[in-house]
C-alpha cells in the first residue's frame, strides 16, 4: 500500500526535448499519461501549477523542478539542465508590455504533425514569435477550422479540442518569416533583451496612434487586428523615419481638426502630439528603411480602467496623464492632486501605479471655465489697473506661507474677479490676471492660520524679508525659541508664531507685499500721532508695530496716497 509521503510518479516518463518549453513539457507529459488538463497533471506533481513556474530562473520554477523531478525519476539538477533560460525576463515592469508571454502557446501544425517534432518550443509562447522558422509557416493561435482560440491543455499537441481538427490533417501555407522575427534571431542575447523592449514600445505606440498618454500594458491584449500586421508596423516605426513622420502627421491632423479641442492653443496641440521617444538601436541601422506600411490601424490597446473611463462615447485620445494636465494648465502636480482629491476634476487611477492617473482633456477645460466663469477681458495691463498675472503672483506665494495649491483653493472658494489681458482666451493659468489688493487680502487672511503646520526658520525669515542678523535679533527679543530640529531645518513653535503674527505687524513684510518703500511709510506713520506709542521696535532696520485697527487704517490710507488715486482717498475718508 502506498503511504501518504510516497510521491506519485508518471508511468511514462519522457525527457524534455531540444528547446522545449517547461509548460509544453508538462503538457506533453500529461498527454502521454492520459492526463489532459493542468489540474490533472498537478495532481501527480503535487503542487498547484502557476504561470511564473514556467519561466526558467524564476524562484517558483525551482519549486516546480524539485517536485516534477520526483515524478519522472530524475535528479532535479538533471531535469533543470534540459531547459534553457531566456535572454530576457518574461515579465519586466519597465517594459511597455510588461508580460510578453501568451496565455496559451501557439503551435506549428507542421511540427505537430510528426511524432518526433510534436512538442512546444519555448519561443512559441512569446508574442513576437509568430512563425515556425523550420517550416516557414505561421504559428496557429486559433483553430483554422472553427476559430476557437487554442487552450493550454495536452490536446493542443494534436489538434483542436473544440472541433476535433487534427494537425496532421491540416496543411499550413508556407510564408516568409517576418522581418521583426528574423532580426530578433540574428541578435546577441544582450541585444535581444534591448530589442524586445523597443519593439513592444513601438507596438503600443502604433496600436493606439492617437493616444496622448502612453502607459504600459500588463499583457498583450486581445485584439481583432492581426498581431503579425501590428508587429510589422511596429518594426516599420522603429526603422523608418517616413513612417514616424506619417504617424506624427496623422496625430496632428486629427487633433487640430477636432472641434472639441478648440480650447487648446496650437502650441499645446504641438506638445500633445509629440510621440514618446524611442532610442533607435545601432543594430537596427542596417534595416533602416523607407517603409511606410499603410494604413495605420487604430485598435485602441488601452488598459481596462481607461476603457471604463471612456464616458459618453469619448475617445481614448482625450485622456491625458496628470503630468500632461499639469503642463497644459501650467500648474504643478500637487495642484492637480488637490483638484482630483477635492473632486474638482474627474479622473481614473493608472493601473499598477500608486500616483499615476488619467484625466479627460475636457475636464481641464471645464475646470478653467469654472474658475473663469465671469472672466473679464482687459486691454491694458499695468499699474493703472493694479492687476497682477498668476505667473507673477505665484512667485510671491512663499511670502504668504502659501503654495500654488493654496492659491487655487482660494480662487475656487472666493468670488474673485479674474481677467484676461488678451482677447485670446486660453486654458493657461499663468495668463489669468487678478486685482493685486483683492488677492493680497485673501492670501493674508490665510497667513496666520497657516501656522497650524510647522514652518522652518528659513521659511519664516524669507517670509519676513529679514536677513540673518535681523531675524535672530527678532527671535531673541520675542522669545521665539526653537522647538524642533529635523535634518538641517529648525522650527519655531506654531503656537508662538500664531501669537506673534496676531499681535504684531512687521512692516518689513508689509511694504514688500504692497510694493512700497519702507522709509516713506515710516515717515508717514510718524505723522500719525495715535500710532507712535504702538511702535515696538525700530532697530536693526526692523519695524514692528502693535497690530491695531488704527494701524490698519493708517496703512490703507498710505496705500491710497502712494497709488495716486485721490478719488479712492476721498471715498475712503468719507
Ligand atoms: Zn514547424
Ligand atoms: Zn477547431
Amino acid at each position: 500500500m502506498q503511504s501518504n509521503n510516497v510521491a506519485y510518479q508518471f508511468p511514462v516518463r519522457p525527457r524534455p526535448l531540444k528547446n522545449e518549453s517547461v509548460e509544453g513539457y508538462i503538457l506533453r507529459l500529461g498527454a502521454m499519461n492520459g492526463r489532459n488538463t493542468k489540474n490533472r497533471i498537478a495532481d501527480i506533481v503535487g503542487i498547484r501549477l502557476t504561470d511564473s513556474m514556467y519561466e526558467v530562473g524564476n524562484p517558483r520554477y525551482r519549486t516546480l523542478i524539485e517536485s516534477l523531478s520526483k515524478t519522472i525519476r530524475l535528479e532535479a539538477n538533471q531535469l533543470d539542465n534540459f531547459f534553457v533560460r531566456l535572454s530576457f525576463p518574461l515579465t519586466d515592469n519597465d517594459r511597455f508590455i510588461q508580460n510578453i508571454k501568451l496565455d496559451a502557446p501557439r503551435v506549428c501544425s507542421t511540427c505537430c504533425s510528426h511524432d518526433e517534432s510534436r512538442y512546444i518550443k519555448q519561443d512559441w509562447h512569446l508574442a513576437h514569435h509568430t512563425h515556425c522558422d523550420v517550416h516557414q509557416v505561421r504559428l496557429i493561435e486559433k483553430c483554422p477550422c472553427c476559430q476557437y482560440p487554442l487552450q493550454s491543455t495536452a490536446a493542443i499537441l494534436n489538434g483542436c479540442s473544440k472541433c476535433g481538427l487534427q494537425w496532421e490533417d491540416y496543411c499550413a501555407l508556407p510564408t516568409e518569416v517576418p522581418i521583426y522575427q528574423k532580426v530578433f534571431q540574428s541578435l546577441s542575447q544582450v541585444e535581444q533583451a534591448d530589442y524586445i523592449s523597443v519593439l513592444y514600445k513601438a507596438l503600443v505606440i502604433i496600436s493606439r496612434p492617437y493616444d496622448c498618454a502612453y502607459e504600459p500594458l500588463r499583457k498583450v491584449p486581445f485584439s481583432s487586428t492581426d498581431i503579425v500586421y501590428q508587429l510589422n508596423q511596429a518594426f516599420a516605426f522603429l526603422t523608418s523615419k517616413q513612417f514616424q513622420n506619417k504617424l506624427y502627421k496623422m496625430r496632428k491632423d486629427k487633433l487640430l481638426a477636432d472641434e472639441k479641442l478648440l480650447f487648446l492653443s496650437k502650441k499645446q496641440i504641438d506638445n500633445l502630439v509629440l510621440l514618446p521617444q524611442i532610442k533607435r538601436p545601432i543594430y537596427l541601422m542596417q534595416h533602416i528603411s523607407r517603409m511606410v506600411c499603410a494604413p495605420i490601424e487604430d485598435n485602441g490597446f488601452i488598459n481596462k480602467p481607461r476603457e471604463k473611463f471612456l464616458v459618453n462615447g469619448t475617445e481614448y485620445c482625450y485622456q491625458v496623464s496628470k503630468n500632461t494636465a499639469a503642463s497644459l494648465l501650467q500648474l504643478d502636480i500637487k495642484s492637480i492632486d488637490y483638484l482630483m482629491d477635492s473632486n474638482r476634476i474627474n479622473f481614473v487611477r493608472q493601473k499598477g501605479s500608486t500616483t499615476g492617473a488619467f484625466i479627460h482633456l475636457f475636464e481641464i477645460d471645464l475646470f478653467i471655465k469654472m474658475l473663469t466663469n465671469t472672466v473679464k477681458i482687459k486691454r491694458h495691463v499695468g499699474d493703472v489697473d493694479n492687476l497682477i498675472s498668476m505667473e507673477k503672483l505665484r512667485k510671491g506665494l512663499k511670502f504668504f506661507n502659501a503654495d500654488l495649491t493654496k492659491l487655487i483653493s482660494i480662487l475656487i472658494d472666493n468670488p474673485i474677479q479674474l481677467y484676461y489681458c488678451s482677447p485670446v482666451v486660453t486654458i493657461s493659468f499663468n495668463e489669468l490676471y487678478v486685482d493685486r489688493d483683492d488677492i493680497t487680502s485673501l492670501l493674508e487672511e490665510q497667513f496666520i492660520p497657516s501656522f497650524n503646520e510647522q514652518v522652518s526658520n528659513t521659511k519664516i525669515r524669507e517670509m519676513c524679508f529679514l536677513n540673518k542678523e535681523q531675524y535672530s535679533a527678532l527671535k531673541v527679543k520675542f522669545k521665539l525659541t526653537d522647538i524642533d530640529v529635523k535634518y538641517k531645518y529648525s522650527f519655531v513653535s506654531p503656537k508662538k508664531l500664531t501669537t506673534f503674527f496676531t499681535k504684531y505687524m512687521l512692516l518689513n513684510r508689509w511694504v514688500k507685499i504692497h510694493d512700497v518703500k519702507l522709509k516713506s511709510l515710516i515717515k508717514y506713520l510718524e505723522t500719525q500721532p495715535d500710532l507712535i506709542r504702538n511702535l515696538l521696535v525700530n532697530e536693526h532696520n526692523i519695524v514692528l508695530y502693535e497690530n491695531t485697527e488704527k494701524l490698519k487704517k493708517a496703512l490703507n490710507r498710505f496705500l491710497i496716497l502712494t497709488s495716486d488715486e485721490p478719488q479712492k482717498l476721498i471715498a475712503f475718508c468719507f
